[in-house]
Formats: C-alpha cells, structure tokens, sequence
C-alpha cells in the first residue's frame, strides 16, 4: 500500500513541477509535452518515468547529454515522501484527503516562488475552494476554527506586509488565507512562526555564505511550505513539548 501511496506521489510531483513552471508563465499545463531546454529534444515516456528516469539518465539528457537539474527529481521524491508520511501521521482516515491537498499545494507553490518569485493566483484560486468544500466535509474541531483559522493567517500577514511595507507579498497574504482553512488558528500560528524561523535562519546562512544579499527580497514560500507541512503534522506534540517544557 505505502509503495502505490508513493508511486502515486512521485508521480503528482512530477506533475507539480509542471503546474508550478507553467502556470506564472501562462502557458497551458498539458501542452506542449516536456522538452530538454538544451536540444528540445521531447520527452519520451521513458525520460519522464519521476525519479528513476534521472537516476538511470543519471541526470543527463538522453539525446545531447546536457544536465538535468536535480531540482524535478528532488521535487518528486520529496512529495512522494510526504504523500506516504501523511498515512503513517494521521492514520487511514478522511483527513488524509486534506493531508495530500495541502501537500501539493505546498509542493507547486515551492516550485513557483523558488523560481519566479511568484504565487499563482490561479493556483489559490483552484485550491481555496477544494479545501474549503474539504473542510465543510472533514471539518476541524470545533468547525468555525477553519474560518477563524484563515482570517487569523490573511489578518496576521496583511499587518506585517502594512508594518514591514512590502516585507511580505499579496501572495503570501492570500496564501495564508488557505492554508488557515486547513490548520485553524493555533496551527497557523505555529506555520507562521516556523516559517520565519526557518527563513530567518537560512537567511542569515545565505548571507554568511555570500549567497544572499542583504536588502536583496528572498522567496518566501519555501519557508512557508516547510512551516505548514510540520506544523500540519507536528503541531500538536511540538505544542504540548514546547508548554512542558516552559
Ligand atoms: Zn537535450
């Protein structure tokens, strides 16, 4: 069951990676099929087997040998990993459907922002209401926290987008929002916490390595999907250790 869980994970990933380079640029996910950006050789079957293609290409395109980046096969692996860890967090119930969604979404708004600095409209407007009308069905305890939870992340990143003027993208807001409906109003919280956090810390890494320069706007969104997916799974129990330990 955890293989099929994973193959069907890799498998969506590798369809993220697609719906996350396509859809800032405008241009339709299904068409035209993948290519090399070297020798526009197009992508056979074989090439676009997620993972094992570029293990067994060993990260070279078949046609002109050019590298591949390992940025798609990362991508893919990390999401068929997230997709089997969901079962093995909350167990086999409804809200694994709410997992898996909040995963991909994360996944495709990774790949855009790391790669255009952008959150797709479109991609919070398709996943907004297929959660929403998840949550009505599989709904938080009490139901209203999936509300509450979703103005409390809109409100919060809209004060310190006014306070930090232009600190935080209208992206980002509108992505709280969603990712609110999912979590409640404790849970983002502690996204939102993790994911300054860890955007703080890889900041002040990026900078130390030359990598980063100050003042130079720095994607946010990986941190933000970071952020979510732990305190999606982990919230709780970070949660209780952290009061235990106060
Ligand atoms: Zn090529």
């Amino acid at each position: 069951m955890y293989s099929l869980i994973f193959i069907y994970g890799i498998t969506l990933g590798s369809f993220y990676n697609v719906v996350g380079l396509r859809v800032p640029l405008n241009q339709s996910i299904v068409k035209p099929r993948s290519h090399c950006p070297t020798c526009n050789h197009t992508l056979t079957s074989i090439d676009l087997v997620p993972v094992f293609s570029y293990v067994f290409l060993r990260g070279k395109c078949r046609r002109c040998k050019a590298p591949i980046s390992p940025f798609y096969p990362i991508v893919e692996l990390v999401t068929g990993l997230l997709f089997v860890l969901a079962p093995i967090v909350i167990g086999w119930s409804y809200e694994l459907i709410v997992a898996w969604t909040i995963i991909s979404l994360m996944v495709i708004i990774f790949v855009s922002d790391i790669h255009y600095m952008i959150i797709p409209d479109k991609v919070l407007l398709f996943f907004g209401p297929v959660i929403l009308l998840e949550r009505i069905f599989i709904p938080l305890n009490p139901w209203w926290d999936t509300l509450a939870g979703a103005a409390l992340g809109f409100g919060l990143l809209l004060v310190i987008a006014l306070v930090s003027k232009g600190g935080m993208g209208g992206g980002d807001i509108k992505l709280y929002a969603v990712i609110g409906l999912v979590l409640g109003m404790k849970l983002v919280l502690i996204s939102f916490f993790l994911a300054t956090l860890f955007g703080a810390c890889f900041g002040i890494i990026g900078m130390l390595m030359g990598k980063v320069k100050k003042g130079k706007p720095m994607p946010f969104g990986p941190y933000i999907g970071l952020g979510t997916i732990i305190a999606y799974f982990f919230g709780e129990p970070l949660l209780r250790w952290y009061i235990h330990f106060m």
